[in-house]
C-alpha cells in the first residue's frame, strides 16, 4: 500500500481510541469536566452498563453557547493556552481531547447554558459529525448524553465486557470522585434507579461510610495531613486501615494526586511499606491516599487517560507517603493491637515468632493458622521432587478412585491422617473439602447448596462497592445457599446461608466473596461461571486451624471417596499424599 494519509475519520477514531476505552472512560471524562466547571452537584446516569445511554449531568459553569461546537472538537480547551501552562496544570483535562472523543464513537447530544447567558444550547452529533443545533432553555449547567457508544466501532464493541461488569467499572470511578471531592454531591443512578449518593458536604469520613459501609469506615485511621518537614511542600492525608483489617489484593489501596485519581506503583508500595510487617504475609491494607503537591513537581501529561503521572522528584514523595502512613499506625491502631513494647518495625513479626517457638497454646488456633501461612508462601515456589512419598500428580479427566480411607485422626488442624488399603494417606481438609463441595456445585446444579434459615434476617449494610457486586451476582449467590434480597440504597437482607457455614460470621463471609467476585470482573462466559464456583467453593471449604471429630473426618473421607476427581482440589493442588507401604518399610530400613 503507498503511503498516506489517513482520512479525518480515521484518525479521529484512532486518536478516540486512547481515550475512550470503555464506557466507564465516558464517565470518567465527563465527571472531570464538570468538577473542572465547578459543579457542586454531578448526577451520572446509565443504562445496559452505559452500552446503550451514559447521563452525565452538572450545575457547574456551563458552556457558553458560540463555543459549544468548538468544544467538541480536537485540541479544543479553556484550560490551556500555552506549553508552559502544561508545567502548572490545576484542572483535570488539559488535552482538548475527551469530548471530541467521545463523540467520534457515540451518538451524542449536548445541552449546555452558560451561567452568564440567558439562553443555552442543545447539539446533536454522530461520530463527530453536527447533527443539529438549535437554542434551548433550561438551568444553568451542562447535560450530556452519549447513546450507543462504539456504534461504529464494531471491533471495540466486541470488547466489551458484560453489563454487570461495565457498570461495576462505571461505579468504582464515581465512588472514587465522590471520595476525593467530598463537597460535591454525587448521585449515581443505573438503569433508572438511584444507588448512590453523597451528601457533599465536605466530610470526607461521610463519603467513606457512603462507599464503604460504616463497618469498615470505623476500622479506617485517619493520616494526619501535616506538611512533613522532610518533604516540603508535600501533604499527605486520608485514611488507612488498622492491621486488623486486611485484604487479600491491593486493589484497595487508591492514590490521588492532587485530586486526581491514578495507579502508581511505587506510591502503592510506600503504602504497603508503611505496614511493614504489621500484616499476615500476602495480606494488604486498604487505604485511600491523598498527596498534595505544588503543580510543578509533577507531570499529569504522560498518558492520555491521565491515569499515571510522574513525579520530578519521586522518591522524596515515596518516603512522605510511606512516612505519613506508618506514623498514624503507630499513633492510633488500638493499644491492644500495638502495645508499647512493641511499636515499631519488629512488633508483630516477634510475636509471632514467640508464639511459635513456645509451641502455642494460647489464642487456639494460631499455631495452625501461622504453619498453613507458611505453607501458603511455600507453596509459591514451584514443588520440587519429594523423596519420601511424592504428591499424586494432577489428573483431570477420566474418574479415579480412591480406595476406602479409615480416618485415623487430624493433625496440626489442618490435615486428617488416614489408612487405606495401600498405605498411609495424609489429606489436607481444605483442599479435599474444596473438591466436595466443587463436584457438589457443578453436579448439581439445579439443586442448590443445603441453606440454613436464618432465626432472624439480617440486615447487612455493604456500602455501595459491595452492594453493587452482590447485587450484580445474586442469581450466583442464591446457587450457593445465599438468600439475600436487596433492602434499599447498599443494604441487603439476608435470610438463610449455606447450611455448611453456619458458625461463620455471614457479613465477613459475604464481603469477601463479594470481594472475590469484583476481582473476577474481567473473566466472561463458562470460565467465569466456573471460576466462581471455585471461589464459592474455596469460601466455603472447612478452613485449616478447624478442629474435626472423628465423625467429621470420617464424613469428609467419605464424601471425599465419591468425588470424580478426588486427587486434587478444583485449582489443581493435591489434596492428599500417599506413603506407601513400601516407602515406609524402606524409610524405616526395613527393606
Ligand atoms: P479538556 O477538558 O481537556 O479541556 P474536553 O474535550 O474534555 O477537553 O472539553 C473541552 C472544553 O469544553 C473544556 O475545556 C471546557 O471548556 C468545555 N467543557 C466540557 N465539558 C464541560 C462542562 N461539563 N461544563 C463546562 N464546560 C465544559
Ligand atoms: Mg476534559
Amino acid at each position: 500500500m503507498p503511503i498516506r494519509i489517513l482520512s479525518p475519520d480515521v484518525a479521529d477514531k484512532i486518536a478516540a481510541g486512547e481515550v475512550v476505552e470503555r464506557p466507564a472512560s465516558v464517565v470518567k471524562e465527563l465527571i472531570e469536566n464538570s468538577l473542572d466547571a465547578g459543579a457542586t452537584d454531578i448526577r451520572v446516569e446509565i443504562r445496559e452498563g452505559g452500552k446503550r445511554l451514559i447521563r452525565v449531568i452538572d450545575d457547574g459553569a456551563g458552556i457558553p453557547a458560540a463555543e459549544a461546537p468548538l468544544a467538541c472538537q480536537r485540541h479544543a480547551t479553556s484550560k490551556l493556552q500555552t506549553a508552559e501552562d502544561l508545567e502548572q496544570i490545576a484542572t483535570l483535562g488539559f488535552r482538548g481531547e475527551a469530548l471530541a472523543a467521545i463523540a467520534a464513537v457515540g451518538k451524542t447530544t449536548l445541552i449546555t447554558r452558560s451561567r452568564d447567558e440567558e439562553v443555552g444550547v442543545e447539539l446533536r452529533l454522530e461520530g463527530s459529525e453536527l447533527r443539529g443545533q438549535r437554542a434551548i432553555g433550561g438551568p444553568a449547567g451542562t447535560n450530556i448524553t452519549i447513546e450507543h457508544l462504539f456504534w461504529n466501532v464494531p471491533a471495540r464493541l466486541k470488547f466489551l465486557r458484560a453489563e454487570s461488569t461495565e457498570a461495576g467499572h462505571i461505579h468504582k470511578i464515581l465512588t472514587r470522585y465522590a471520595l476525593a471531592y467530598p463537597h460535591v454531591r454525587f448521585s449515581y443512578a443505573p438503569e433508572g434507579r438511584i444507588t448512590f449518593q453523597t451528601p457533599g458536604n465536605g466530610d470526607r469520613m461521610a463519603a467513606l461510610i457512603k462507599v464503604f459501609g460504616a463497618e469498615i469506615a470505623r476500622q479506617m485511621l485517619a493520616v494526619a495531613g501535616g506538611e512533613d518537614v522532610a518533604a516540603p511542600g508535600i501533604v499527605v492525608s486520608g485514611f488507612a486501615s488498622q492491621p486488623e483489617l486486611h485484604r487479600a489484593n491491593r486493589s484497595f489501596i487508591e492514590l490521588f494526586i492532587n485530586n486526581r485519581y491514578v495507579q502508581d506503583r511505587n506510591l502503592t508500595y510506600a503504602v504497603i511499606q508503611a505496614y511493614h510487617t504489621l500484616l499476615p504475609g500476602g495480606r494488604y491494607p486498604l487505604a485511600l491516599i491523598f498527596v498534595d503537591l505544588p503543580p510543578d513537581m509533577l507531570d499529569v501529561n504522560v498518558h492520555p487517560t491521565k491515569a499515571e503521572v510522574r513525579f520530578r522528584e519521586g522518591a522524596v514523595v515515596f518516603r512522605a507517603v510511606q512516612r505519613a502512613v506508618h506514623r498514624s499506625l503507630v499513633e492510633q491502631a488500638p493499644v491492644a493491637q500495638l502495645r508499647p513494647d512493641e511499636k515499631g518495625r519488629e512488633g508483630w513479626a516477634a510475636r509471632r515468632q514467640h508464639l511459635l517457638a513456645a509451641g502455642a497454646s494460647d489464642p487456639p488456633g494460631q499455631l495452625a493458622m501461622d504453619l498453613y501461612r507458611r505453607g501458603l508462601e511455600e507453596e509459591a515456589a514451584p514443588p520440587g521432587p519429594s523423596e519420601t512419598g511424592g504428591a499424586m500428580a494432577p489428573r483431570t479427566g477420566d474418574a479415579e478412585v480412591l480406595p476406602p480411607l479409615r480416618a485415623v485422626g487430624q493433625i496440626a488442624g489442618m490435615y486428617l491422617v488416614a489408612e487405606g488399603p495401600g498405605g498411609l494417606f495424609l489429606v489436607d481438609q481444605h483442599a479435599a473439602h474444596e473438591r466436595i463441595l466443587y463436584e457438589q456445585m457443578l453436579q448439581a446444579p439445579a439443586q442448590p447448596i443445603a441453606r440454613q434459615q436464618l432465626l432472624q434476617p439480617l440486615t447487612l449494610e455493604l456500602g455501595t462497592h459491595l452492594a453493587g457486586l452482590v447485587a450484580a451476582h445474586l442469581p450466583t449467590l442464591a446457587q450457593s445457599g445465599f438468600e439475600i434480597e436487596p433492602f434499599g440504597e447498599g443494604s441487603f437482607l439476608l435470610r438463610a446461608m449455606p447450611a455448611l457455614l453456619g458458625r461463620q460470621d455471614p457479613r465477613r463471609l459475604l464481603e469477601e466473596v463479594a470481594e472475590s467476585l469484583d476481582a473476577l470482573a474481567d473473566q466472561v462466559g463458562a470460565a467465569h461461571e466456573d471460576e466462581l464456583v471455585k471461589i464459592i467453593c474455596k469460601r466455603m471449604a472447612i478452613k485449616a486451624g478447624q478442629v474435626l471429630s472423628l465423625v467429621e473426618q470420617r464424613d469428609l473421607l467419605r464424601q471425599l471417596e465419591a468425588c470424580q476427581n478426588p486427587r486434587t482440589c478444583p485449582h489443581g493442588r493435591p489434596t492428599l499424599l500417599h506413603l506407601s507401604a513400601t516407602q515406609l518399610e524402606r524409610q524405616f530400613g526395613r527393606t
